[in-house]
């Protein structure tokens, strides 16, 4: 019997390391191991989902009479004494490249070792392996030159039923309690958003996905909200590419443009295992963070009286997901206007996203924070010309801030420059603006520059 080990790769359709360890001679025995120290790595709600994708993964495998065994502890430990208990002749995973999950994979191929048997670790969550690719990139569109020139395996078949499981023992542990309603989880609801998604709102999908009207209305698109299902590996990221169909459609090459992001971001994780804590750029000086409590608190709280960073993190707090602009603006304020280290805003990221993903949340928040890959010497994105730009009817932010919504749209979207009074008058509930937006720009070119300009010769 062989060894199949689940880790981010809840799913039986185009696991590359199911399929591949199928192909063996032996049959193949699922196995589902839950670690206390992978969940911390998690975050809270991203752990949450994906206990809820091991609890639906277990189920789908007995619903077609395949045993799985489910067991809690370290990793190591536990296939350590499946391969002494039932005598396994090969042991196959999905590699994980982040911190915790580079030193699993390096336990679990120890203790095979030490037993004589082959942990082969395969390459899953990603189109291209990394390894392949130059370890270095100036800018994204770099990489995606490189990246175009690989073409991405076609989706892999599940095993058939017959090739998996003897052995079936132990449960899935229930997911951890948490504020928030997570989407449906496993393979099939994956798929089926999917689906919907690309039925309904792909054909748009480059001219509507910064509609932010629309993500309030729309049941589906303009965005695929597909980031919890392929973080969480209940969808393989060949399914979602090929699902896109081919570029010559607008909608599906930004679409495939969007999954390269997320590539660029693995590759940056996998030469980079520190990426998550440490400055990616060692040539510039580091930049001169402030300390400043109150207004993380405000930060967190959704009540900066920014109402576009407001609203975002107000949905980030009530869905454990917010629409790629405001991620994009609420994560700027913090680190320009609010010149607040960008490690802060990825932590409470990490703690509330179901979505989490160590490399896109560590990679898009130096990108934002200037630490990282963005070519722009210092980028900050207004939060006042965002609002009027992607949300000019303010629907998202009257969606996510009630105290605005009988507020006039013009208002809302100059809220922050508006008299006292006039705010007083307006919406006495919501909050003032909790730095000016003039100053805090000019604070942010300067502490930033300052960093980006001077070289520390590496
Ligand atoms: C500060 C910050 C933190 C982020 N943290 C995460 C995170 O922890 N996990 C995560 O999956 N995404 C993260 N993103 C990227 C992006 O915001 C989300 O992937 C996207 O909003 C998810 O919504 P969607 O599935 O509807 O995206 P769509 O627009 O439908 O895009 C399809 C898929 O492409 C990928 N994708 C799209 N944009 C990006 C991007 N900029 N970087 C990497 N992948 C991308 C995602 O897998 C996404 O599901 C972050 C962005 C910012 C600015």
């Amino acid at each position: 019997m062989q060894l199949f080990w689940h880790r981010d790769d809840l799913r039986r359709t185009d696991n590359v390391g199911l399929t591949a360890a199928a192909a063996e001679g032996e049959v193949v025995q699922p196995l589902c191991v839950s670690d206390a120290v992978r969940d911390g790595e998690r975050g809270r709600r991203a752990s949450a989902m994906h206990h809820r994708g091991v609890a639906a993964l277990v189920a789908s495998y007995r619903d077609d009479d395949v045993g799985v065994i489910c067991a809690t502890g370290d990793p190591a430990e536990v296939i350590g004494a499946t391969i002494d208990a039932h005598g396994v002749s090969a042991v196959h995973c999905n590699r994980v490249d982040t911190p915790v999950g580079r030193r699993r994979t390096a336990a679990v191929v120890t203790a095979c070792a030490a037993r004589g048997v082959e942990c082969v670790v395969h390459v899953d969550h990603v189109l291209v392996d990394p390894a392949t690719l130059a370890p270095r990139y100036p800018s994204y569109s770099a990489f995606r030159r490189d990246w175009q020139t690989e073409t991405p395996a076609d989706p892999k078949p599940a095993p058939p039923p017959e090739r998996l499981g003897e052995i079936d023992e132990g449960a899935a542990p229930a997911a951890p309690p948490v504020a928030v309603e997570l989407p449906s989880a496993g393979e099939g609801p994956a798929r089926e958003q999917l689906e919907a998604f690309i039925t309904a709102a792909l054909a748009a999908y480059a001219d509507r996905r910064d509609d932010l009207a629309g993500a309030v209305t729309a049941e589906v698109g303009p965005v695929s909200e597909l980031s919890p299902y392929i973080a969480r590996g209940m969808l393989g990221p060949r399914t979602v590419y090929a699902a896109a169909g081919p570029p010559e459609d607008s909608g599906a090459r930004k679409f495939r443009d969007e999954l390269c992001w997320r590539e660029f971001y693995q590759h940056l994780l996998f030469h980079n295992p520190q990426l998550a804590s440490v400055d990616y750029r060692t040539d510039q000086a580091p930049i001169d963070w402030r300390e400043d409590p109150a207004a993380v608190a405000a930060w967190t709280a959704g009540m900066t009286g920014y109402p576009l960073v407001d609203a975002g993190m107000r949905q980030l707090t009530a869905r454990g997901y917010i629409h790629n602009r405001p991620r994009q603006v609420a994560a700027s304020f913090l680190c320009k206007h609010l010149l607040i280290d960008w490690r802060v805003g990825a932590a409470h990221f990490a703690d509330l996203l179901i979505d989490h993903d160590l490399a896109s949340n560590a990679g898009n928040w130096q990108w934002i924070g200037s630490t990282g890959t963005d070519t722009v010497r210092c980028r900050i994105f207004d939060p006042v010309a965002q609002a009027r730009k992607y949300d000019p009817t303010a629907a998202f932010i009257r969606r996510w801030v009630p105290e605005l919504r009988s507020v006039s749209a013009d208002a809302i979207i100059a809220w922050p420059t508006l008299d006292a009074g006039d705010r007083a008058a307006a919406a006495p509930a919501y909050a003032d603006p909790i730095v000016d937006r003039d100053a805090a720009y000019d604070r942010a070119q300067q502490v930033i520059t300052a960093a980006v300009d001077s070289t520390t010769g590496a």
